[in-house]
């Protein structure tokens, strides 16, 4: 079966994908959660999975990235400082998506943090 969904982003929590699908469908986006009930069952699963996605039509795709590049909430530091892309020097900073090594399906917790710029597409640790 072909697939026409394109996933604009995924979340760690099922609330935080409610949210930004309220702001979608607000939008006239219609928006299309996938895995969120498996992680309603079992919260521990949703890093191994990838966390509940986001998705919308493929049609829909180029408005919706642009829809949420202006939705999202970008990284901050522990004052509240919005972290700052160390090869730009731009403020648009996201969590990087984690490396699909095996430790890391193992021990989540023990990956240290990366953020991705979203106009350079630098990766980096802080
Ligand atoms: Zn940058």
């Amino acid at each position: 079966m072909k697939n026409d969904f394109y996933t604009v982003a995924s979340f760690e929590y099922t609330a935080e994908a409610q949210v930004m699908k309220g702001k979608f469908m607000s939008h006239g986006i219609e928006v299309f959660l996938k895995d969120e009930h498996t992680i309603d069952v079992d919260p521990l699963v949703s890093h191994a999975i990838g966390g509940v996605k986001l998705q919308v039509h493929l049609q829909d795709k180029e408005a919706a990235i642009t829809l949420y590049n202006e939705l999202r909430e970008y990284e901050v530091d522990k004052h509240r400082v919005r972290i700052v892309c160390p090869n730009c020097g731009k403020n648009r900073i996201i969590i990087a998506p984690p490396k699909k090594s095996m430790l890391y399906l193992l021990f989540p917790f023990f990956e240290p943090k990366r953020y991705e710029c979203i106009d350079c597409g630098e990766i980096f640790k802080k």
